[in-house]
């Protein structure tokens, strides 16, 4: 049960029941493209879009390119059509999110084709042709000539020709008219492109048309009635319920009024419920004083004018009504609060009042009755085409930040964006993997480190090979190391004590390998660091290719020191590190400061050791780390 002030719960199942209903009624040679623009009309575009799939869904149709390019970040392949004009500006984000573009105009066509002519691929676009409609679309009369002229643009495929009706719910006359216009154009071409299609939902049920093989399914899918005659032709059950729950108990006496402006004046002692939605959270402004809402079984109007965050509803006849009762705002539920319903109340639009409810909400999606997934506010600001380490590193930063306050946007950010971005996209982003890294503090025989440990160190990872050489630094000043950190040459970095005078002895490598080849290396004392650099002839040939790093270390660590701290600053997928401390110290304690999937990584405590542990595919964010307290 969500613990939420309102939220909307999107049932899958009546979607999945819906779209079978809708499908009984067209050729099931039929194509049928499902409309998720603006986040499926409020009920979420990315899990919307998965269903239809599921359902056979073999296009979607988005209204401009950001939408597009959100849904190809979270994995969806299929084609996707963007329906409204698009401008020259998203054309290189077109191209680049193999997004397929509706064509109003030869202007436009022939910016494609410019923009596509040194590209490997031809630019796919589907014609929109304005049959009646009078929004955007090539004007009917001039459709031949100009869908002519653009079948000539060598780096334009027409992939799609359709149409859009203007009143397919309630208007039979016109709509006729307006596919008749369509169907003669189409009969008039010399050849076929693959799609063609005019019908939206509605169309699908009132007016059939063979000579097509695509329709658009939107509102009806959804479970919305748009004209009330529909109801006899298909069986729709709501999708989306808004909910809510009750925050505060009032009453009033006769003759005193509730809310902005006394619109609404008590005729009898009247008890009433506030609930924490307002026109805010799109619940229409219009609903004042108009709306009901469902608590219990019982049909409750709501009193006087809908404030930003607040609504009031009369409760008086409601048995027995708490602090906390639920209440259905919009959808499953009687009658009465089915969204069409509603929005006749103040003569509003069904398509806006169910894509502008529950914007301020979590949604929660259901199949067979439990909550399966669910998705947070604000997903939508992920979106970036920028992907420097600069802006790499803020969207991280930020996606700490978030995982702080809510867990949902840290798994989007987790799974969504990071998985994709290292994973799945051929970026030039390099982590590492299987990260192991050993540290050993022992005593030291040799006299002239009395006031040191020993430590030897051990590291070994999986990354793919930049250059034939790499560094491996050791620094005496924090100031001095960080100039490191930005420097992707090196692979290995060690702080040594503070106001020591670095040498040879203080730091060295024992052994250094990439793919089991030791490695040459050479040291040099340099702005104030020891610069080991570790190269051979044969690295040559591994350049692009994943390899197997092993460097191992020998140096020295205070023993007035009661700490030390290891610190990830890559990208990292994998970890495990060790500290061994034999019987050095009486006890060890590790603080581990991470960040990823999970907060804390395994923390595992033998004789003599401590380890810190994560799963081998678990991704572990930069500025991660743990310090070892002894
Ligand atoms: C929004 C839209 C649809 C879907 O219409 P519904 O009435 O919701 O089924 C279909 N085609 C185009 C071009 C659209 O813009």
């Amino acid at each position: 049960m969500p613990s939420d002030r309102s939220w909307s719960e999107i049932d899958l199942d009546s979607f999945a029941a819906n779209i079978e209903n809708l499908k009984k009624l067209f050729n099931p040679d039929t194509h049928f493209m499902q409309i998720v623009k603006a986040d499926a009309y409020g009920l979420g575009a990315f899990e919307i879009a998965q269903e239809a799939i599921k359902c056979g869904c073999s296009y979607l149709g988005v209204a401009n390119t950001d939408e597009g390019m959100l849904l190809r970040y979270q994995g969806i392949n299929i084609p996707i059509l963007i329906l409204s004009p698009a401008l020259e500006t998203e054309i290189s984000r077109i191209w680049e999110y193999n997004l397929e573009p509706a064509v109003s105009s030869l202007d436009f066509a022939l910016e494609l084709n410019r923009f596509y002519a040194g590209k490997s691929e031809q630019c796919h676009v589907h014609l929109n042709i304005d049959s009646g409609m009078g929004r955007s679309g090539i004007p009917i009369t001039q459709a031949k000539d100009i869908i002519n002229r653009i079948r000539k643009l060598s780096n334009i495929n027409i992939k799609g020709i359709f149409s859009h009706y203007a009143a397919s719910e309630n208007d039979p006359e016109f709509t006729s008219f307006q596919k008749q216009q369509f169907k003669e154009l189409i009969a008039e071409l010399t050849w076929k492109p693959e799609f063609i299609h005019i019908a939206n939902s509605s169309g699908v049920v009132t007016a059939p048309a063979d000579f097509t093989n695509l329709v658009r399914l939107g509102l009806l899918s959804y479970g919305v009635y748009p004209d009330q005659t529909l109801r006899q032709e298909v069986h729709l059950e709501p999708v989306m319920t808004f909910k809510t729950r009750i925050s505060f108990l009032n009453s009033t006496e006769p003759g005193q009024s509730i809310g902005y402006n006394r619109t609404f004046m008590a005729e009898r002692k009247t008890d009433y419920a506030i609930l924490p939605v307002g026109y805010a959270d799109g619940y229409d402004f219009l609903l004042s004083n108009r709306g009901v809402v469902q608590i219990g079984d019982q049909i409750c109007p709501i009193l006087g004018k809908i404030s930003m965050d607040m609504t009031a509803v009369d409760v008086t006849d409601v048995p027995s009504v708490n602090v906390g009762d639920e209440v259905i705002l919009l959808g499953k539920g009687k009658t009465e609060i089915r969204v069409e319903n509603l929005a006749a109340l103040y003569s509003g639009s069904a398509y806006e009042l169910l894509c502008q409810t529950g914007r301020r909400a979590k949604r929660y999606y259901r199949r067979q009755g439990s909550i399966v997934s669910d998705s947070p506010l604000l997903r939508r600001d992920f979106i970036s085409h920028d992907y420097s380490d600069d802006k790499l590193n803020l969207i991280i930063e930020a996606s700490i930040e978030q995982r702080l306050q809510s867990k949902s946007i840290a798994n989007l950010v987790y799974q969504e964006i990071l998985e994709r971005l290292f994973t799945e996209k051929d970026r030039k982003i390099h982590y590492r993997e299987n990260f192991n890294h050993i540290v050993e503090f022992n005593y030291t025989s040799d006299n002239k480190f009395s006031e040191f440990h020993e430590v030897n160190t051990n590291l070994t990872f999986n990354k793919v090979l930049e250059n034939d050489f790499f560094y491996v630094v050791c620094a005496c000043s924090e100031k001095t190391l960080e100039k490191y950190f930005l420097h992707p040459q090196v692979e290995y970095r060690w702080l040594f004590d503070d106001n020591c005078m670095l040498n040879e002895d203080l730091f060295r490598i024992t052994q250094v390998s990439i793919n089991g080849i030791e490695l040459k290396h050479k040291l040099v004392v340099e702005n104030d660091a020891v610069e080991i650099r570790c190269w051979h002839p044969e690295l040559a040939d591994l350049i692009g290719k994943k390899v197997h790093y092993s460097i191992g270390t020998r140096t020295y660590y205070p023993r007035n020191s009661h700490q030390m701290a290891i610190y990830l600053i890559e990208m990292t997928k994998g970890i495990n590190l060790e500290f061994h401390y034999h019987d050095l110290f009486s006890k060890v304690e590790a603080v581990p400061i991470f960040s990823g999937k999970n907060r804390y990584p395994m923390l595992i405590e033998e004789k003599g050791k401590i380890k810190i542990h994560s799963e081998e595919n678990e991704w572990i964010f930069p500025n991660s780390g743990v310090v070892f307290v002894y």
